[in-house]
């Protein structure tokens, strides 16, 4: 059976390009691969997450992945701390990846503009923590976004060089997964970038949010003067709000606002209360089973726990045998 491996940093709230652009293929794959799903803390670290804020987030996290149907008899749901394995592996990785890839990398380059020299080595070299996160259990394929491509590229790059350089034919080689399909970009409602959890949280729909805040923010959301010529190409943040539609409603709502467009008659005001209706209706169950589950900080302890020593049984096996590959294992 193939191994699946995916993570989410514990930075905030998920939302739904978390969900749709990744957490839901682990509910899917769940039951027909050996799947792992942990809680990306050692990454969180790398935008300076305070203690309070990254426990508490991290609780988050394991709670979310509960509500949308993650099953931890089925996945091991772990958070990554609890693996130290996975820094060590990221340790050795560090030999195979090169400066000036990680420097070239597109998620760094951006961290850069943003970050300016407050930018440390840890965001540098993200690429090869995930590339442990990956390794550690000889992972196949990677539910992930769209954002995540180059990195899984990167993961592969380094994975060979370790089997070329040791001659081994250790790491098999992980491929991104979406179902056959490309993979997802769901963009924020700012119509600028994507959805991100740790953005300023208005361009952002969370799983946890209540049909106020939802209507807020698709009201929000920026729009044009509208369509002045019959089937004009749609500026980028329109483009958008049809792209969350078809996320969320039924295909004759999207056709009907799509015709509006088309004709000239379309009223943003009311294409934004139906999105906002409908999206309301696809999160209100899974905002429900996360505000259920926190009353139950018990179970989510016992997943972690329980998590963490399957994790851990994978993951020293791993380390093992890559310190009897590396020669580490001399007079022990
Ligand atoms: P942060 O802003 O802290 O980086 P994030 O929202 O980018 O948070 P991550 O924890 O970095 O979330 O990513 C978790 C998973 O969600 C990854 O697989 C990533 O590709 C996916 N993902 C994140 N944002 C989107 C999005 N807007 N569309 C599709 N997938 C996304
Ligand atoms: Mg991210």
């Amino acid at each position: 059976m193939e191994t699946v491996l995916s993570g989410i940093r514990p930075t905030g709230k998920l939302h739904l390009g978390n969900y749709l652009g990744a957490a839901i293929n682990f509910v899917k794959m769940q039951s027909h691969y050996n799947c792992y799903y942990f809680i990306a803390d050692y990454h969180a670290l790398t935008t300076h997450t305070k203690a309070a804020l990254l426990q508490e987030s991290s609780m988050n996290v394991l709670i979310e992945y509960l509500a949308i149907g993650v099953d931890p008899e089925k996945a091991t749901i772990y958070i990554q701390s609890h693996v130290p394995e996975i820094a060590e592996l990221y340790l050795f990785l560090n030999m195979f990846a090169y400066k000036g890839e990680l420097e070239k990398c597109v998620t760094f380059k951006e961290k850069v503009r943003k970050a300016g020299q407050t930018m440390n080595a840890g965001l540098l070299t993200y690429p090869v923590l995930m590339a442990a996160d990956i390794l550690i259990h000889k992972a196949n394929q990677v539910p992930v976004g769209e954002d995540q491509m180059q990195h899984l590229e990167m993961a592969r790059n380094f994975a060979q060089r370790f089997n070329h350089y040791y001659e081994v034919d250790y790491f098999s080689l992980p491929t991104a997964f979406n179902n056959g399909e490309s993979l997802l970009r769901v963009p924020g409602l700012d119509g600028l970038g994507k959805m991100s959890k740790s953005d300023d949280g208005k361009s952002a729909i969370f799983l946890v949010d209540d049909e106020a805040a939802i209507l807020k923010k698709i009201k929000g959301a920026k729009t044009d003067a509208g369509p002045t010529e019959p089937h004009q190409i749609k500026p980028i943040e329109i483009e958008n709000i049809f792209f969350l539609m078809k996320m969320v409603s039924t295909t004759e709502t999207v056709d009907f606002f799509e015709e509006a467009y088309n004709n000239c008659s379309i009223r943003y005001g009311d294409m934004k209360m139906q999105l906002a209706k409908d999206m309301n209706q696809y999160i209100a169950p899974i905002r429900e089973k996360i505000l259920d589950l926190q009353a139950n900080e018990a179970l989510v302890r016992k997943v972690a726990r329980d998590g963490a020593e399957k994790a851990r049984a994978s993951a020293q096996k791993t380390i093992k045998e890559v310190r009897d590959i590396i020669g580490l294992n001399s007079l022990r």
